[in-house]
């Protein structure tokens, strides 16, 4: 029978491979979370331009969220121009009419969550359903600052949505 040898070469090239792949991977996750919170504060600052107050109000959400449970949020649509707003409309008509989307006043915020490390990552998102976004407790922290939940709508399943009443 002929005996299997595996060079030691294609072992050392095989592994340095799995290295890379490894750093690639562990970089592209902090890649990911610096950029939600950039992104998490370039939105929250231009609230603060247009509505101080709402801006006292998520900056507290988003804190509260963060330390009470085991998600992170990030921040996925905040401020939105009226010209936004009316191609949202025109791309479902079940988006708020322009006079009404709380995201032109500076009004509404929609996140997605998660959590894990720089090794993996878990999301939750919109089409997730009304309960898992309930498990997370992020729900009551909501209620606790008087904030709408679009999860609780009968007409549109939009739990990403949370806004100043
Ligand atoms: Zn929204």
């Amino acid at each position: 029978m002929k005996k299997l040898r595996i060079p030691i070469r294609k072992i050392k090239l095989a592994f340095a491979v799995l290295a890379s792949l490894f750093f690639i991977w562990v970089f592209i996750g902090i890649a990911i979370r610096i950029n939600v919170k950039v992104t998490n504060w370039r939105r929250l600052s231009e609230i603060e331009e247009i509505d101080p107050g709402s801006y006292r109000i998520f900056s507290r959400f988003i804190d509260d969220i963060e330390s009470e449970t085991d998600w992170n949020v990030a921040i996925i649509s905040g401020l939105r121009s009226r010209e936004k707003q009316k191609e949202l409309l025109r791309e479902n008509s079940k988006n708020a009419a322009i006079d009404k989307s709380r995201h032109v006043l500076g009004r509404a915020i929609d996140i997605n969550l998660y959590h894990g490390n720089w090794l993996w990552r878990v999301w939750l998102k919109k089409y997730n359903s009304s309960r898992d976004w309930r498990n997370t407790g992020v729900v009551k922290i909501a209620d606790k600052h008087g904030l709408l939940w679009g999860g609780s709508y009968r007409s549109y399943h939009d739990p990403v949505h949370f806004e100043i009443n």
